[in-house]
């Protein structure tokens, strides 16, 4: 069971995939939060993250495929925020016939641009925990983490500026992505507009 799991910003691609997750059994991989923890430790990382740009496939690559060798993906997973354009379209392909293993099913999650904005920038997350709230499921007391207690930040990449590159990046590189595997036949579009923590099933 492999499911890659697209969309924009915003789409509630990590609220839904975290969903999957647990009634799968299978781990959640996220590699935007994985870039997150590598950036605590490393400075020019966490500048590049707040620019919405890509960091290079050679770093992206390494890190997934040190995670997807790893015992307990090899019931399968769920892929979050990987392939982001067509050469990782390629890398992933290359890591999946060395692991022998085969994608499911490619889910595209999609909303609206105004309900992107409003999304985003609305967008809180626990820096301890890493628990998020937003628009759809604020916290109870306004600012502080439901899960932990801790004062919720606002992500570094949150604001007007760099969303709408990230919405620009996501829909120039993933035409390609989503292309490849439409032709392949495992491409599903699901309307994710709904308040991501109401169950869908988007399977
Ligand atoms: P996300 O949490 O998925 O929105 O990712 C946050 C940031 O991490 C992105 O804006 C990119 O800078 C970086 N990133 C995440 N996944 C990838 C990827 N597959 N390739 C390159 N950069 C990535």
């Amino acid at each position: 069971m492999i499911y890659i799991i697209m969309g924009g910003p915003a789409t509630g691609k990590g609220t839904r995939s975290t969903f999957l997750s647990k009634e799968l059994g299978i781990p959640h991989i996220a590699t935007g939060a994985m870039l997150r923890e590598e950036a605590i430790n490393d400075e020019k990382l966490a500048k590049l993250l707040k620019t919405g740009k890509l960091v290079s496939d050679d770093l992206i690559n390494k890190i997934l495929y040190k995670r997807l060798k790893k015992e307990d993906c090899k019931n399968g997973f769920i892929l979050d925020g990987y392939p982001r354009k067509i050469e990782q379209v390629y890398a992933l392909e290359a890591m999946m016939r060395k692991l022998n293993m085969e994608i499911t099913e490619v889910i595209e999650l999609v909303i609206s641009r105004e309900l992107a904005f409003r999304r985003i920038l609305e967008r809180r997350e626990c820096p301890n925990c890493k628990k998020q709230y937003g628009i759809d499921f604020p916290p109870k007391d306004g600012k502080n983490c439901d899960a932990c207690g801790t004062e919720l930040i606002t992500r570094a990449d949150d604001n007007e500026e760099t969303l709408a590159k990230r919405i620009k990046i996501y829909e120039e590189e993933s035409e390609p992505i989503l292309d490849y595997y439409r032709k392949k036949g495992i491409l599903k579009t699901v309307d994710s507009s709904c308040n991501p923590e109401k169950v869908v099933d988007i399977l």
